[in-house]
């Protein structure tokens, strides 16, 4: 194993409790201990070990010590505003479809959750922009972005009130959390790049609705989808194979649209659809033609 493998001093670890399951995330720094109510782990027995080494506090409590993933990560992350949830992160980045070398605008940064899947996705040749409008959690967004990615990210944030315009040009994809989407159905519109993908996540029904009608009604965007994403967990434990006894049971809901060719009456072409989800008469024209 070579030396860059072992934990070194400065970089951020997962502690959790092999008893009680809790998840502790800590930067590593030589001369420091991790407390617990059960004794403490200096910091000095984690450096220059393996990940996934199990260290014992002073009064025989056991963790295991690994970097966190991504998930595990923002989950421990110091929080200023409500994040979004690893199942409807993972949503996002497949139906969003953000890849590298995009240009992603998001708003608003929050606690940069969603933000540091979206750096991991665009990559080092891509570019977030996020909009956010208070200060205080801007400032621990970038620190929670920086803890977990180092300076140097492709990543500008814009201190200003989204609402009042998105500033960007050609940019592929637009993604929302914020109260009021529907407000820059327009301002995307103007954003995006012909088949760039718009993409909102609200926490209630209302709001999808608004925002989802706002997108069928622009004859900017077309394929307009509202949805969300259940996990639930299972107990697999010997012979109690089962759904676990509690489950995250709401989170939000997304809705998703592309930028398209409005057609000569303002209105992009609609695909009828039956009850089914199929295609009410694919002979009938309707829709675009696939060769
Ligand atoms: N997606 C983020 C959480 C965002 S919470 C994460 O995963 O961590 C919503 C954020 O939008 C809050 O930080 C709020 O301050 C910001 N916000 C609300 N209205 C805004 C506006 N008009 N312009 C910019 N930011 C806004």
């Amino acid at each position: 194993m070579g030396d860059e493998a072992l934990f070194r001093a400065g970089e951020v670890v997962l502690l959790v409790d092999l008893r009680r399951g809790k998840r502790h995330l800590l930067t590593l720094r030589l001369g420091q201990a991790f407390h617990s109510d059960r004794g403490f782990i200096p910091h000095d027995a984690l450096v220059g070990h393996p990940e996934g080494m199990v260290a014992v506090t002073t009064r025989g409590a056991r963790y295991l010590a690994l970097r966190p993933t991504l998930a595990e990560y923002v989950l421990e992350m110091p929080r200023g505003a409500q994040i979004i949830y690893p199942k409807d992160l993972a949503t996002i980045a497949l139906f969003a479809d953000v890849g590298p070398g995009e240009t992603v605008v998001e708003a608003g940064l929050g606690s940069g959750a969603l933000t540091l899947v979206l750096l991991r996705l665009v990559g080092p040749t891509g570019r977030v922009v996020a909009y956010e409008t208070r200060e205080e959690f801007a400032r621990r967004a970038q620190r929670n972005i920086e803890a977990r990615l180092g300076p140097g990210v492709p990543l500008t944030v814009r201190a200003q009130d989204v609402y009042l315009g998105i500033e960007e040009r050609e940019v592929d994809r637009v993604v929302l959390d914020l109260p009021e989407p529907w407000r820059l159905v327009a301002a995307a519109a103007g954003a995006l790049r012909a088949g760039g993908v718009f993409c909102a996540y609200v926490p209630t029904i209302p709001q999808s609705q608004r925002v989802h009608e706002a997108l069928a009604a622009h004859p900017a965007f077309a394929l307009a989808e509202t949805f969300e994403t259940l996990l639930r967990p299972w107990n697999i434990a010997g012979p109690s194979v089962r759904p676990a006894h509690r489950m995250v049971a709401h989170t939000g809901f997304l809705t998703l649209a592309r930028r398209v060719q409005p057609d000569a009456d303002g209105r992009a072409e609609p695909v009828l659809l039956d009850a089914s989800g199929e295609d009410a008469d694919p002979t009938a024209g309707a829709g675009p033609e696939v060769a």
